[in-house]
């Protein structure tokens, strides 16, 4: 059918054509298939905002989601060339930072498969998250212009204007259709300021953070170490939000609201903190339309509802008065008439929206002012009851409830590995396309020998692709019958990269003594550090001093091999992802509010090597601990070291032979005649006076569960049975699962 469209449009055949041609005709070919499915609609709506949607690539995904794919892929190969040449012609859209913009991502596809009336709404950057490089084993900083001339962005004839203290701003809507699977279709809307001059960005990211008018969307997280990046995210955040508040309003009165029964027509989600001022800002222009303050806020509370995704307090947004003052003065009598009620209420200063310092709370609004809070996995949402928010828990208990996270399978599985799917398939049917909690049905082969070795073969298929991708892409070359130990998600301590770099110091120092590996290691990593975050990349340098101190090292390199991958996204997971035999879960228990990115690897046969933290423990509850390795140790203990203040990192260095030698090889001869002395010295001070992830504290049983793991990898028909029971198990972290409880107990669409 493409090869119909092509010859009739093109005039010419596909065989005649190169990629790019054809990638830009199947582009419209497929806008214009998605153009004429049906809109999912309805009386109640909802709307999912959010800082980031982490998209990826849409071709093969909405190729298999309109049921194209396998069709389009035959019509290719008859043509000489193939959908995944054509795919790597695709720009990845770069509109989010890690997992929650890919849960966002993952939403989206949910809701639109589960017939959902739903849509996104964000920013449209122009230059997106930054693009990651590496020169002289540091991070480098580049622009990363995704948007072509013509892509998935449609431009709209919509348009608000947002008001500023001192200008107002035109909007431009831009929206991206959301095929569900073999449903209809919703929309994400991407807000764009006409204003904004791409010209203006300088050296790396550079510009200037005060001409909002021209640098508005250029950035997704622009650097807020001083005080005019920070007014930049409010002056986003405000646009985001206004903008998503008008398009509500608008929408619902052509539904049929009067705005008295506006939470009839409309439900909020809001992604993190990030979203807040749609509060404030829906109170506002229902109040100019006449809504008195008291009812315009209880009409509010009925439609908004707020997901928490981190207990870290640096991460819980907490702007000075005077910053929103400045950007957004018409808000500040609505958020202290809020602060108002609440301190009337409640003389506890924790719960209060406006602090002593005069710095509101984003989440104070959120938690006050909406009547859902969700944590993210089971073990998060015990955190925010017990400890983070037991304030808040204590006066509405019933605000809050668990929505353990979850990953489209669509992408996740049928489109990142089309073998092992066809393997499932030919077994169990596919059943599960729908219906995820049929992957159970595997369990019936654990002693299927053939079964087994077949998933092995698969395995090693997705290393083979893999390593051509590597070599094609980045030059490397990788052994294929080695172990794949991988660790890919944003660089931060708490997610304690520096604990697998330390690991790799002690590999490399037992094969300089003679100890080798049963089989070759090869230990990959993908991440990007804020660009202002310091200490997380000095850990990229010490990742890279590592990498090619052992690469250049003729004794070791044979077994084993660093590789961090540059520019880590969604297309990068897609590769890795499926040829990975050992899944890196290893963040300060109690840290990691889920993860994600642990559900895409054990979906795809790898083995978790995790901690007891957000969903590993989930996923251990369903494997089973003969197929999970788990160590460290516990949240409680964790949470009671730092209310104890009892850690301290330097005694255990002192302590420990072990611990001392691998950190003290940080700053040895090897490395400093790879690396900067600055940097490594700083990460190894800050190991040794501070550890606030506690490295240490996990590291020796960290090394013990490794060597563990790599010795039962050689077992490998048992080895393919925890592949078969993690597989068999992952039904659960369906998003569809998830999009289906948000509904059942949030958002009654
Ligand atoms: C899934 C995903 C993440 C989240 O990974 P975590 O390990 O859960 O932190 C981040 N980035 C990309 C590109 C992803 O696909």
């Amino acid at each position: 059918m493409f090869s119909e469209y092509f010859k009739t449009n093109y005039k010419k055949t596909l065989t005649e054509s190169n990629d790019v041609e054809i990638y830009r005709a199947l582009l419209r070919f497929t806008k214009k298939q998605l153009n004429e499915k049906r809109h999912i609609d309805g009386k109640k709506k909802l709307y999912y905002i959010s800082a980031e949607f982490l998209i990826g690539k849409l071709l093969a995904n909405n190729l298999i989601n309109l049921g194209l794919y396998d069709e389009i892929d035959r019509e290719l190969k008859d043509a000489g060339t193939s959908l995944a040449a054509i795919e790597a012609i695709e720009p990845e859209p770069s509109l989010g930072n890690g997992g929650l913009g890919r849960l966002a991502a993952c939403f989206l596809d949910s809701i639109a498969t589960l017939g959902l009336n739903g849509d996104g709404v964000g920013l449209n950057y122009h230059f997106g998250l930054f693009r990651q490089s590496f020169s002289e084993n540091l991070q480098q900083e580049l622009p990363n212009p995704w948007i072509e001339k013509e892509s998935w962005l449609e431009k709209t004839d919509v348009s608000f204007s947002v008001p500023f203290k001192d200008f107002t701003l035109k909007s431009v809507m831009y929206d991206i259709d959301v095929a569900g699977y073999e449903s209809g279709c919703n929309r994400l809307h991407l807000f764009d300021a006409e204003t904004v001059d791409e010209s203006i960005v300088k050296k790396g990211i550079t510009f200037d953070k005060t001409n909002i008018k021209k640098n508005l969307t250029l950035f997704l997280y622009p650097d807020d170490s001083d005080e005019d990046g920070r007014l930049l995210r409010i002056y986003q955040q405000y646009f985001m939000v206004s903008n998503a508040a008008q398009l509500l309003l608008k929408e619902a009165e052509a539904r049929g609201s009067d705005l008295h029964d506006l939470a009839d027509y409309a439900v909020v989600q809001i992604n993190d903190t990030h979203p807040t001022l749609v509060i404030p800002e829906l109170i506002y222009l229902l109040g100019k339309r006449g809504i008195t303050f008291n009812e315009a806020a209880r009409i509010v509370s009925r439609m908004c509802a707020y997901t928490n995704h981190t207990i870290l307090a640096e991460a819980l947004e907490k702007w000075p008065l005077t910053y929103l003052s400045q950007v957004v003065p018409h808000l500040i009598p609505i958020i202290k008439k809020l602060d108002t009620e609440v301190k009337k209420q409640f003389k506890d200063p924790a719960v209060h929206i406006i602090d002593s310092q005069n710095r509101v709370h984003m989440a104070h609004i959120d938690i006050h002012c909406g009547f859902s809070i969700n944590g993210v996995a089971a073990l998060h949402t015990q955190i925010l009851k017990d400890s983070e928010l037991n304030h808040f828990y204590r006066i509405y208990p019933e605000k809050f409830n668990n929505k353990t996270n979850g990953i489209t399978f669509r992408r996740w599985l049928i489109h990142t590995n089309p073998e092992l799917t066809a393997l499932i398939a030919e077994k169990i049917g596919t059943g599960f396309f729908r219906d995820e909690q049929e992957l159970t049905k595997l369990l019936a082969y654990r002693e299927d020998i053939g079964f087994l070795n077949a998933l092995l073969e698969v395995k090693q298929h997705a290393k083979k692709r893999l390593n051509a991708h590597l070599l094609e892409k980045h030059g490397v070359v990788l052994d294929e019958n080695a172990v794949y130990d991988i660790q890919i998600k944003r660089l931060h301590e708490y997610k304690r990269q520096q604990m697998n770099a330390l690991f790799i110091i002690w590999q490399y120092l037992q094969i300089k003594q003679g100890k080798l590996p049963k089989r070759p290691i090869v230990c990959l990593f993908g991440a990007k550090a804020a660009p202002a975050y310091t200490i997380a990349k000095d850990i990229i340098h010490l990742i890279l001093c590592l990498q090619k101190l052992i690469a250049e090292d003729a004794q070791v390199a044979p077994h084993l091999k660093v590789l961090m991958v540059e520019n880590y996204n969604v297309t990068e997971a897609e590769f890795l992802i499926p040829a990975c035999d050992i899944s890196e879960q290893i963040s300060l228990a109690s840290k990691e509010a889920s993860g994600t990115g642990n559900m895409k690897f054990m979906l795809n046969g790898a083995v978790t090597l995790g901690t007891s933290d957000g969903a590993n423990v989930e996923i251990a509850d369903l494997v089973g601990t003969e197929n999970i390795y788990l160590f460290g140790k516990k949240s409680e203990e964790v949470i009671h070291l730092y209310e104890t203040q009892d850690y301290c990192s330097k005694k255990i260095y002192q302590k420990s032979p072990l611990v001392k030698m691998l950190v003290d090889f940080i700053t040895g001869p090897a490395m400093l005649r790879i690396g900067h002395k600055e940097n490594l010295e700083r990460i190894q001070s800050e190991l040794l006076n501070k550890d606030w992830f506690m490295t240490l504290l996990d590291l020796e049983d960290y090394i013990k569960t490794k060597e563990r793991i790599f010795s039962d990898y050689e077992n490998r028909t048992e080895w393919a049975q925890k592949m078969l029971v993690n597989i068999a198990q992952a039904g659960f972290f369906s998003s569809d699962r998830t999009i289906a409880e948000y509904n059942r107990d949030i958002w009654k669409l």
